[in-house]
């Protein structure tokens, strides 16, 4: 454990370090760059770098230990999209009224706050950041030595990015803002030039295959590629990427696009839907297929736009190719909000099958 797991991005990290090292901790910091670059990780290790309990040293510089409490209790936040579907799981079942009021914050770890984009708009909104501002500002650090906030992105309500400005302004002693970002230029000019900026690349598919056949020897040739590339150059993500359940998902997936869009039968679709239950193995399952969908549905599109180079799924291009004839965009579209009616419906806890059977009657 600890910063030999983060691949690529050296100079980046080197620094980060070097702060540690020289006491010299930013108290604004922006990582930008694309999706599977690895800010998200990179910001959360930063976090237990300055709050590790013990310490160790790796090539001359602070490295954090991975298994002490703080380590650990932080890197529970490292599933970002599960624990932000949990969240906005539970403020679901919320009254109306208490509903409004809440805003989705996850809390790992006393000293840790993280700011995901409120759903439905995705953006941080005013109420995210008056949190922020109680805590910085009346809460100091209890159990680690130094506060972080990490917001995960930077696609602001313009009241809540004029309230964070202010928090810059003013910067509260012991505590880190870190601001991931895919694009710098949306934020306000006056929030980018008060923090440290760091442009992250994302790691190419390639290196990726490289490490997983050193890491992940077990997965050979296709499997090896198609891990990489559905990880979109992230690191942690390939290392952890279950290709099996991924497959069977896959499969599911594929009958349901079948079924819309070749095959009106939809007698073998109801039992394989029939296998998707509640309780919380079956939203689990449930979650994949719709990712499995989306991730042919963004392939079909690729193919439609002429860039089959892109397509994640090679091992089943010509598949796809053909699934794909005579589908256009409109069709893409509407099949990309049915598989958000989907997910809705799955935290409003509807019978599973029921709304994949919808999903697909509405894709024929
Ligand atoms: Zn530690």
């Amino acid at each position: 454990m600890g910063f030999q797991e983060f691949l690529g991005n050296a100079e980046t990290v080197q620094r980060l370090r070097e702060s540690v090292l020289h006491q010299r901790i930013p108290q604004a910091l922006i990582l930008a760059g694309p999706k599977g670059a690895g800010k998200y990780t990179l910001a959360l290790m930063f976090a237990r770098l300055v709050n590790c309990h013990s310490p160790t040293e790796s090539n001359g510089l602070p490295d954090f230990c991975g298994v002490c409490r703080n380590c650990t209790r932080i890197a529970e936040a490292t599933d970002l999209d599960a624990r932000v579907a949990e969240a906005v799981a539970s403020r679901d079942d919320l009254r109306e009224t208490d509903k409004k009021e809440t805003r989705i914050l996850l809390q790992p770890h006393p000293d840790i706050l993280i700011i995901p984009p409120d759903p439905p708009q995705n953006l941080v909104k005013i109420g995210q950041v008056r949190q922020v501002i109680h805590n910085a500002y009346y809460r100091p650090p209890i159990e680690g030595r130094r506060s972080f906030f990490i917001f995960t992105s930077s696609a602001f309500m313009k009241e809540a990015a004029n309230s964070l400005l202010k928090v810059l302004e003013e910067p509260p002693p012991n505590c880190t803002l870190i601001l991931l970002s895919e694009n710098p230029a949306e934020m306000l000019p006056t929030i980018r030039s008060r923090a440290m900026l760091h442009r992250l690349g994302a790691v190419p598919v390639e290196t990726l295959e490289a490490l997983l056949a050193t890491r992940r020897p077990e997965l050979k040739g296709p499997r090896r590629s198609l891990v990489a590339r559905m990880s979109h150059g992230a690191v942690g993500r390939a290392l952890g990427f279950d290709v099996e359940a991924y497959l069977a998902s896959r499969q599911d997936a594929l009958l349901i696009l079948k079924t819309a869009l070749r095959d009106p039968d939809f007698s073998s679709l109801f039992r394989t839907t029939e296998t998707y239950k509640g309780g919380a193995d079956g939203q689990q399952k449930t979650l994949n297929l719709i990712r499995a969908t989306n991730a042919l549905i963004e392939d079909m599109l690729m193919l439609v736009a002429g860039t089959p180079q892109l397509v994640r799924n090679q091992d089943i291009a010509a598949e796809l190719t053909q699934l794909g004839s005579g589908v256009n965009l409109d069709w893409i579209d509407r099949a990309a909000s049915a598989l958000a009616e989907v997910e809705k419906g799955m935290r409003r806890n509807l019978l599973r099958n029921v709304s994949i059977d919808a999903m697909a009657l509405s894709l024929s």
